[in-house]
């Protein structure tokens, strides 16, 4: 059993992906980017341990009627993939209707081969870039950052979402 440091949960974020989303925070991320609008989330030694299980839970008392689909982002939640891959699988079994966006300051390219991917729809990629923010993009923060179909792209070519 795995632990995964979790730092918060919003119920109904409308900036993490389409639709009200429930949002779990991870705790921890090297990157230091520039900009970061999470940073209290970047010291590794924060955060509370939970098990997958524990996550789960969270999750299910959090799940409102409303809720259109669950986010993990940070921190990077891929800094923690084992661990996050244990709590995917258990998500897609108990809420297989809600689509699974991840936030990560990895390149798709960087994470395709590992397993925690065949869990996520859709991935937001690479770290922020301040040089290249623009607020008119839809739930990321700077042009780098792209909106990944995963299952498309896992079969063949790169396939991003269309969306402004
Ligand atoms: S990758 Fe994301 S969470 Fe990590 S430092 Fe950069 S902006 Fe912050």
């Amino acid at each position: 059993m795995r632990i995964i440091k979790i730092s918060g949960i919003i119920k109904e974020s409308v900036v993490d992906g389409p639709g009200f989303r429930l949002v779990i925070f991870t705790q921890g991320c090297p990157r230091h980017c520039r900009g970061c609008h999470n940073p209290d989330l970047i010291p590794a030694g924060g955060g509370r341990e939970m098990t997958a299980g524990e996550v789960l839970q969270l999750i299910k008392q959090n799940i409102s009627p409303l809720t259109g689909g669950i986010t993990f982002s940070g921190g990077d939640p891929l800094m923690q993939a084992d661990a996050l891959l244990e709590i995917l699988r258990l998500v897609r079994e108990e809420y297989p209707q809600y689509s699974i966006w991840v936030y990560t300051g990895y390149t798709f390219e960087e994470v395709k081969t590992w397993p925690v991917l065949q869990y996520i729809d859709v991935l937001v990629d690479g770290p922020y870039e301040e040089d290249q923010r623009d607020i008119s993009l839809a739930f990321r923060g700077s042009l780098n950052q792209r909106l990944i179909d995963v299952p498309a792209s896992l079969t063949g070519e790169i396939r991003c979402l269309t969306l402004p």
